[in-house]
């Protein structure tokens, strides 16, 4: 159990008015959501990427198109189901994963808890292992505008 290894993962989404928000895998009320593909959880596209990372099998695009139609407007946990099987076909079991959501408004505090129960239940690990961080950006940059989410993830894995 001594071969750890580590990834990290970042994604944006622009928001726009009248759309759904969806980050974690939970619904945000907020009178605008992301601009997606799919359903547009920067929050999940940036833990793929960091399990893909950590178990060198590239990245989200690559193993989900958005020009394919099949992925259109798709449940992001679904992405993070396949993920997670694409890691343990190598081998690798999940350690812990750490995420940092960049929204400016609203506040996801009140809903770190169920983001973390079902990110963790999406991935089959107990809810220990998740852990879910959200900040502002101090009114600065795109995020601080409002026209956009950003989402930080790392991810620990072991064989
Ligand atoms: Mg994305």
């Amino acid at each position: 159990m001594n071969n750890w290894r580590i990834g990290n993962g970042y994604d944006v989404h622009r928001l726009a008015p009248g759309l759904p928000l969806r980050i974690g895998g939970v619904q945000v009320e907020h009178d605008r959501g992301a601009v997606a593909h799919s359903d547009g959880d920067a929050a999940i596209h940036a833990l793929c990427d960091a399990l893909l990372g950590a178990a060198g099998l590239r990245d989200i695009g690559f193993h989900f198109p958005d020009t394919f139609a099949e992925f259109k407007g798709i449940d992001s946990k679904i992405l993070l189901r396949k993920t997670v099987a694409l890691v343990a076909e190598k081998g690798y079991t999940i350690g812990n994963v750490d995420l940092t959501v960049c929204l400016q408004r609203p506040r996801l505090k009140p809903l770190i808890p169920q983001m973390r129960a079902v990110l963790a239940e999406t991935m089959g690990v107990d809810p220990d292992r998740v852990n879910v961080k959200a900040t502002t950006t101090e009114q600065l940059g795109f995020v601080g505008r409002e026209e956009g989410v950003a989402a930080y993830a790392v991810a620990m894995i072991r064989k």
